[in-house]
Formats: C-alpha cells, sequence, structure tokens
C-alpha cells in the first residue's frame, strides 16, 4: 500500500497577523511543485488569515487544537463546527506540550481526538514517549497508552487518521531520534494500528516523525519505510526550511 507523505507545520504560539500571513504566502506558493501533501496550523487567531493567504494552493488548513463539546458555556473554547468554519482541514491532537505542559489528561485527549474525527477532519494524534521512559524501555508501551486513546470511537477511513510519533526529548531540543531509533517505534506503531484493526488499515495509516525534524536530517528520516511525514516544529517557522524538508519528501 502506497501512501503519500504529509509534511505539517506546527507554528505553536509563534507569529503574529502580518508575519504568519507572509509565512503563509511563501509556503503556498513553494508548494506548487511539492510532491508531498503539506500543512500548516497557525495560533488559533490567526486561521482566518492564513487560511485566506492559501487559498487556492495545496496547503491544508490545521489547527493545534480544539474542545470536544459542539457549543455551550465553554469560555475560551473553540469546536471542531468552527474550525470547519474557518476551512481547517486537520486537527492536532495529543501534543506533548498539551499533555505535558498544559496537563490535559488522556481522557481529555481522546475526547478531542473522537470530536475531530467524528465532525469529518483529519485527525493528527500525536504521541511519544518522555527520556525517562525511553531509558527505562517504556517506549511502547507509553505509546500503544496513548493509541488505546483511539479505541472508543469508531474509525473507517484511514485516510482521515494520522499518527505523528514525537519522542518528547527530541521536541525542540535539537535532538532528533536516529532514522533507525524513528524507525524501530513506527514500525511498532504500524504492527499495533493492525491488531486494534486490520493490516490493511494500518498499512493505510499515514505515520509522521516529529522532534527536531529539519532540512539536513529530514532526508534520512523521510526515507524509512515506515516513515509518511514529519510534524515539524520551529523549522516549520521559516518557509525555507520547511519547504526543503518538503523537497526531501520524495
Ligand atoms: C512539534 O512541536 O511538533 C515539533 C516536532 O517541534 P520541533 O520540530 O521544534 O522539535
Amino acid at each position: 500500500m502506497s501512501r503519500s507523505k504529509l509534511i505539517a507545520g506546527n507554528w505553536k504560539m509563534n507569529t503574529n497577523k502580518a508575519t504568519a500571513t507572509e509565512l503563509a504566502k511563501a509556503v503556498a506558493a513553494g508548494a506548487s511543485s511539492a510532491k508531498a501533501s503539506l500543512g500548516v496550523a497557525p495560533p488559533f487567531v490567526y486561521l482566518d488569515a492564513v487560511g485566506q493567504a492559501l487559498a487556492g494552493s495545496k496547503v491544508l488548513l490545521g489547527s493545534q487544537d480544539v474542545y470536544f463539546e459542539k457549543n455551550g458555556a465553554f469560555t475560551g473554547e473553540i469546536s471542531v463546527e468552527m474550525l470547519k468554519d474557518l476551512n481547517v482541514k486537520f486537527v492536532l491532537t495529543g501534543h506533548s506540550e498539551r499533555r505535558h505542559v498544559l496537563m490535559e489528561s488522556s481522557e481529555l485527549v481522546a475526547k478531542k481526538a473522537a470530536a475531530v474525527y467524528g465532525g469529518g477532519l483529519m485527525l493528527i494524534h500525536c504521541i511519544g514517549e518522555k527520556l525517562h521512559e525511553r531509558d527505562s524501555n517504556q517506549t511502547f508501551g507509553v505509546c500503544q497508552k496513548q493509541l488505546d486513546e483511539l479505541k472508543n470511537f469508531s474509525i473507517d477511513d484511514p485516510s482521515r487518521l494520522v499518527i505523528a510519533y514525537e519522542p518528547v526529548w527530541a521536541i525542540g531540543t535539537g535532538r532528533n531520534a536516529t532514522d533507525a531509533q524513528a524507525q524501530e517505534v513506527h514500525a511498532y506503531i504500524r504492527q499495533s494500528l493492525g491488531r486494534m484493526w486490520n493490516k490493511d488499515f494500518a498499512d493505510s495509516v499515514r505515520i509522521q516523525y516529529g522532534g527536531s525534524m529539519k532540512p539536513e536530517n529530514a532526508g534520512g528520516l523521510l526515507a524509512q519505510p515506515d516513515i509518511d511525514g514529519g510534524l515539524i516544529g520551529g523549522a516549520a517557522l521559516k518557509a525555507e526550511s520547511f519547504l526543503a524538508i518538503v523537497a526531501a519528501a520524495k
């Protein structure tokens, strides 16, 4: 089963309206020749402006977060329907900063994932171990627990599910997993998806690597058989480095 590569930029709490728009335009301009699918996830408040800057391009608009309820008294929160209203196509859930800095529980992450998928959007579900968990051989166990967050709702279309394997110790640290370390966990994730659904399903799901991916290491990581793209933080804040990663996705 051939899987198209997906390179997505997570801009986190960076940019302002002018720089977000400028970055989006530069990414859109460079996207036409890209072989991979690509997307960017700006801060909520710039989704509209960035969506307009991307109009007519193949770059998908994404959201870094969402709330699981449909509407109501949830001060400060944003629903799936609101995101769809702004032409958002994918949403991240379970990002390590939401889990470990904003202290989102596994239960909350699971509800958000269900709302995104159930709402018809593409779900990029992030999983990954901390350094002490890797050092104590818990990497597979932690990843499995976070994959289990997808068990409580039905997933019928594998093209709308993306798993981002992001070892926490590699995010924003400049220290990426080696090609072999990343491939080992990606292969485990695919086997696990096969047990949770079936082999055909698992073979169709894209599994991205995230954690200090940059132009210098992207070629090696993206050449691994089970690495189907990247979720990019720091290097997505400059169109040149983001597009260089996109170009490395053959
Ligand atoms: C991320 O936040 O998803 C990420 C991978 O960040 P960075 O590329 O900066 O490590």
